[in-house]
């Protein structure tokens, strides 16, 4: 059984063409799944029988099945999603006044074992799939469609409903660049105008720096760009984002130069976790400031969302916003990250979902410390 999720746009030109159909086949199709978010080959009315027919023997479309559905008071909303063999990743909705927010997962678990993060924390099961990866914004549109038409009759005369989700952010479980050979054909069936038709600047990436990636991201499917920094020296973060031992900081801001070239927006985002005591201090910002002066960015400050057992604790508020002076003071465009949905353990960082780690975690950090 083919999962028509895990076909990116071209991939269902070839599939289809494999079977003696024309490439206009494809858009219908794809304007079936991931527009009219149908589940099912039978209600795509406008093909052929016989292409039906065959269709519905031999291709499905399978998104991950929901485990959990639970809406934070906020309006944040997190699915978690059963990625098998006792693993489960999670799928946040962020709405706001000007746009709802998707954050995806890649990955059951990360390997990369950043101190601060739960998901790390957790170790790694395995990459997911490009269906699984298309799946959750498949399945959050689908659902908040369904739910924003309360009958079939206001649905044909108001015609077909805007997709609800407008941005999409890889800022789920998971390393995205990690996973790379499942996440670009994910990102360009986000992209795609048969598909979900979203602009480049609405598509972001979220990476903690694997430095070759970025550039072939740069090369295969640029979208927006957020880089995980969270330390301004290599003494700090190689102690709080371990892959810093393998990419440090010098080449990590070379390669987020390297990407502005293509970059549909013209800056990257540096993502800054405020950790007290810890990296919030005001030689830390003195030190921030002169690491990105060459890099067009913005920097995002995100308060420390704690889970148990992390060890680290969120710096005072008035501690985030001298920081966020003291950047902006020098000229740097500086936000502090709204909390979200933290009352059901939604916030960046708080994922867990459910891993069985396979330990590459303990093999990557020692194969990091040892080439440190
Ligand atoms: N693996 C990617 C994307 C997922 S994490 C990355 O690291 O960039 C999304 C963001 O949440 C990252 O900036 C990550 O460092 C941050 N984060 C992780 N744990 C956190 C926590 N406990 N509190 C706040 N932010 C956290
Ligand atoms: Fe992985 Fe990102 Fe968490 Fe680091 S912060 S462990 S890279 S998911």
């Amino acid at each position: 059984m083919q999962n028509l999720l895990d076909l990116e746009p071209a991939a269902l030109v070839q599939w289809l063409a494999a079977r003696g159909e024309k490439p206009f086949r494809a858009r219908q199709v794809s304007r079936w799944i991931h527009q009219r978010l149908v589940a099912n080959v039978d209600a795509m009315t406008d093909l052929a029988k016989p292409l039906r027919a065959s269709l519905a023997n031999d291709a499905e479309i399978r998104a991950p099945h929901v485990l959990r559905d639970t809406t934070a008071s906020d309006g944040t909303r997190k699915w978690l999603l059963d990625a098998g063999s006792g693993n489960a990743v999670e799928a946040v909705c962020i709405p706001e006044d000007d746009r709802t927010t998707l954050c995806v997962s890649s990955q059951a678990g990360c390997a990369l074992d950043c101190a601060f993060c739960s998901t790390g924390r957790q170790g790694f099961n395995r990459n997911l799939t490009t269906g699984e990866i298309v799946g959750q914004l498949w399945h959050a549109n689908r659902t908040l469609q369904a739910e924003a038409t309360t009958s079939a009759a206001e649905a044909s005369s108001a015609g077909p409903l805007r997709a609800p989700i407008t941005n999409v952010v890889m800022m789920g479980m998971g390393e995205p660049l990690a996973n790379f050979d499942n996440v670009v054909p994910a990102l360009r069936t986000f992209l795609d105008d048969n598909a979900y038709g979203l602009s480049r600047r609405r598509v972001t990436l979220s990476t903690s720096g694997l430095v070759p990636w970025i550039d072939r991201l740069r090369d295969e499917c640029p979208v927006a760009l957020a880089v995980s920094l969270h330390a301004p020296t290599n003494d700090l973060r190689d102690r709080l984002v371990p892959i810093n031992r393998r990419h440090p900081l010098e080449s990590l801001m070379a390669a987020c130069l390297r990407y502005l070239d293509r970059a549909p927006r013209d800056f990257v985002t540096f993502e800054y976790v405020m950790l007290d005591g810890v990296n919030d201090g005001i030689g830390h910002a003195r030190a921030l400031i002169d690491l990105v002066r060459d890099v067009p960015c913005k920097l995002n400050l995100i308060p420390f969302n704690p889970f148990p057992g992390s060890g680290f604790a969120t710096s005072p508020r008035e501690r985030i916003r001298g920081f966020a002076h003291a950047l902006q003071d020098a000229g740097i465009v500086t936000t502090i990250r709204k909390t979200r949905g933290d009352d059901i353990a939604a916030a960046c960082g708080q994922l867990a979902g459910q891993v069985h780690d396979r330990t590459t975690r303990r093999l990557a950090s020692r194969a990091a410390a040892a080439a440190h």
